[in-house]
C-alpha cells in the first residue's frame, strides 16, 4: 500500500494541473460522485495521511484513497488495460486516477464529522508534527508495532516505515506501548524517515555502497545486516480502527537487535 509520502508526492505532482483551476471536464466511473462539478474551481488539494482530498468551490469535497491498487497519472494519455476511475481536465492538463477503490463525495459542511477523516491522527508529514500527540492518542495496551500503523494515532505511516522504524529504534514490535521507555521516539523516527523520502521517487531507507537497502522489511530469513541473525516475519493481529484498513499485515524484525 502506498504510504503517506506517496500521497504527498501525488499532491505535489497534481497541484500544477488542478489547484486553483476551473474544471473543464470531469468523469467518474460512478457519475453521481462528480455531478455538478464541471465549471467549479478546485480550490485546494490536501493530504491527510493516505487520503488525498480535493476541495471544490461548490461546497463539495472528493476524498480519494488509493488502497493497494490505485495510481494517479498526469497527462499520460489513456493507459490501456487499466480501469480509469476519475479523470479531471483543466486548462493546465489532465489528471487521471486508475484503479482506486475509494472516491467519495462529501458535503464540505459535513467534513468535520466525516467518520474517516475526522478520526485521523495528526499527519506525520504535516509541519509541526508532534510525536507526543501521537503517543497520547494510542491505547497504552496496544503493541507498538500495531500502534505505528494505526491511522487514528498518526496518519501516514505504512508497513515499510513501521518495520524500519522499529529496527532503527531497536524496539520489540510486540511490546505494549506503556512499557516503551520513550515511545515518542518511534513516531519521531517514522516522521524523519518519511520526510527524507519526499525527495525520492521511491522509498529509500538507507544506501550502502550506492545501493538502497532495507534493514528488515521484506527480508524474511535473510541475515540481519547488523548482527547476522535471521530476520523473522510474522503477523501482528488487530483490526484497523479506521474501519478501512486492516492492520493484520506482515511484519519483519530482527529477534536479536529488537529486544
Ligand atoms: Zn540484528
Amino acid at each position: 500500500m502506498p504510504e503517506g509520502d506517496a500521497i504527498f508526492k501525488d499532491a505535489r505532482r497534481l497541484r500544477p494541473v488542478l489547484e486553483g483551476q476551473v474544471v473543464e471536464g470531469i468523469t467518474c466511473r460512478w457519475p453521481r460522485v462528480v455531478q455538478g462539478l464541471e465549471g467549479a474551481v478546485i480550490e485546494r488539494l490536501t493530504t491527510h495521511g493516505k487520503n488525498l482530498v480535493l476541495h471544490f468551490s461548490v461546497g463539495v469535497i472528493l476524498r480519494v484513497h488509493r488502497q493497494m491498487s490505485g495510481s494517479w497519472r498526469a497527462d499520460a494519455g489513456r493507459i490501456p488495460g487499466r480501469d480509469l476511475r476519475l479523470s479531471i481536465r483543466t486548462s493546465q492538463g489532465v489528471a487521471d486516477l486508475y484503479d482506486a477503490p475509494t472516491i467519495e463525495r462529501i458535503d464540505a459542511r459535513a467534513l468535520d464529522a466525516h467518520p474517516v477523516l475526522s478520526a485521523l491522527g495528526p499527519d506525520v508529514l504535516a509541519e509541526g508534527f508532534d510525536p507526543e500527540e501521537a503517543v497520547s492518542r494510542a491505547p497504552p495496551e496496544m503493541p507498538v508495532g500495531l500502534a505505528l500503523l494505526d491511522q487514528r494515532v498518526a496518519a501516514g505511516l505504512g508497513n515499510i516505515y513501521r518495520a524500519e522504524t522499529l529496527f532503527y529504534e531497536r524496539q520489540d514490535p510486540f511490546m505494549p506501548l506503556r512499557e516503551v521507555r520513550e515511545p515518542g521516539r518511534l513516531w519521531a523516527r517514522g516522521h524523519s524517515l518519511m520526510l527524507r523520502n519526499i525527495a525520492h521517487d521511491r522509498i529509500v531507507i538507507e544506501t550502502r555502497e550506492g545501493h538502497p537497502i532495507n534493514w528488515v522489511y521484506d527480508r524474511a530469513r535473510q541475515p540481519c545486516l547488523r548482527c547476522r541473525t535471521r530476520i523473522q516475519a510474522g503477523r501482528l493481529g488487530g483490526m484497523g480502527r479506521d474501519g478501512v484498513e486492516q492492520l493484520v499485515r506482515t511484519l519483519w524484525w530482527c529477534p536479536r537487535c529488537q529486544t
